[in-house]
């Protein structure tokens, strides 16, 4: 962690906020007044011009406001996707990616520094350095805003990390955002990705959130799934699917499940019928990935074409995802991965 002495002010909550302000005597709207100039990127007190030089010494006396610097910044010369590498206060580095659709502009936002869950095909796997606070996870989506003069209408928990490994902090990020006071982006164009994690799962379905859940499935047998995903070996795919039937019928919303395609390994016509099976089960559906190659994995992307066709054939709801970026690395993990190469 960070070890700065001052609090993280833009972590709390505007009803925090209010209370921290009360307790320095300062009245509710002062504190409204900050969590607008946070939620649209202040990087100092300074910049709070409606506040008193005099209040704006004594905040920056006691809070901090954490503010991520550019390290890289490439942008895609076929569809506009961009891929930013923020440096974080400590040192560390996380990425985050906007690609925008005709709906709105989407960001790709990481959640912990580096990831423990070690899956096969991932350019993150080699184990977790430290989680984002909440203030470092909303920092991704103010400055992809202020860099890039782009408005973010939807969010995807995709990026570095796996968010229910980081819970208290995501479901803050998650009630920032939301904030009509902040961003305002509604928990229906939020999505967040897990590899599996049962226990988090079912803390998230108690949160009754609209968000969209994406699990990670990747194979739908536990031969291969274990291969390809350590966290198959604590919870296996009976286990996740009971709980994803859980989230569904609390919630209410159709869980999507992402597999990536790889050669020879998750895209048989057994497996297509296995996956159809399971998913009558859990009434989800799926998201096939093409697999992003990354440097010096032996696995090769299969043919999502034909196997989405075989899925269509057994009555799976499925949808090929579009690639984006692919001239920049857009596939998470990769731009962080070659930069610490470099600097090694
Ligand atoms: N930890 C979370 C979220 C981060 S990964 C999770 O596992 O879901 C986001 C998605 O990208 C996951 O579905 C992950 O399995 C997938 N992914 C990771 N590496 C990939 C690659 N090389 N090609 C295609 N998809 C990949």
């Amino acid at each position: 962690m960070p070890n700065e002495t001052k609090k993280d002010i833009k972590s709390l909550l505007p009803a925090e906020l209010e209370e921290e302000f009360a307790a320095l005597g300062l009245p509710k709207f002062r504190a409204k007044q900050v969590f607008k100039w946070l939620s649209s990127g202040a990087s100092s007190f300074d910049e709070m011009t409606d506040l008193s030089k005099d209040l704006r010494a004594k905040l920056g006396g006691i809070y901090h406001i954490t503010v991520p610097a550019v390290l890289r910044r490439q942008t895609s010369a076929s569809d506009g996707t961009e891929k930013f590498l923020w440096g974080l206060s400590d040192g560390n580095a996380v990425e985050s990616v906007l690609m925008c659709y005709d709906y709105g502009n989407s960001v790709c936002v990481s959640s912990q520094v580096g990831c423990n869950m070690g899956c096969a095909f991932c350019a993150s796997r080699g184990g977790k350095i430290r989680d984002l606070r909440p203030s470092e996870i909303l920092d991704q989506v103010l400055w992809t805003e202020k860099e890039t003069g782009k408005k973010v209408s939807n969010i995807v928990m995709m990026g570095i990390g796996e968010p229910l490994d980081n819970f208290e902090n995501v479901e803050r990020f998650l009630r920032l955002v939301n904030c009509p006071e902040g961003l305002n982006i509604g928990m229906r164009h939020i999505s967040l990705s897990t590899c599996g994690l049962v226990p988090g799962i079912d803390r998230l379905a108690e949160l009754d959130l609209q968000l969209t859940l994406s699990v990670s499935l990747h194979a739908p047998d536990d031969e291969t799934r274990t291969s390809l995903m350590p966290v198959d070996r604590r919870w296996n795919v009976a286990e996740l699917t009971d709980a994803c039937r859980r989230y569904f019928e609390k919630t209410g919303r159709r869980i999507s499940f992402e597999y990536a395609l790889i050669r020879g390994v998750n895209d048989s016509d057994a497996q297509a019928d296995e996956l159809a099976a399971l998913m009558k089960k859990v009434r989800g559906h799926v998201n096939l990935i093409p697999l992003n190659e990354v440097d010096g994995s032996p696995l090769k992307p299969g043919d999502a074409k034909r196997f989405a066709a075989a899925l269509k054939e057994r009555g799976v709801n499925v949808t090929v995802r579009r690639r984006l970026g692919a001239d920049i690395d857009a596939a998470c993990g990769q731009l962080r991965k070659r930069t610490m190469k470099e600097s090694r």
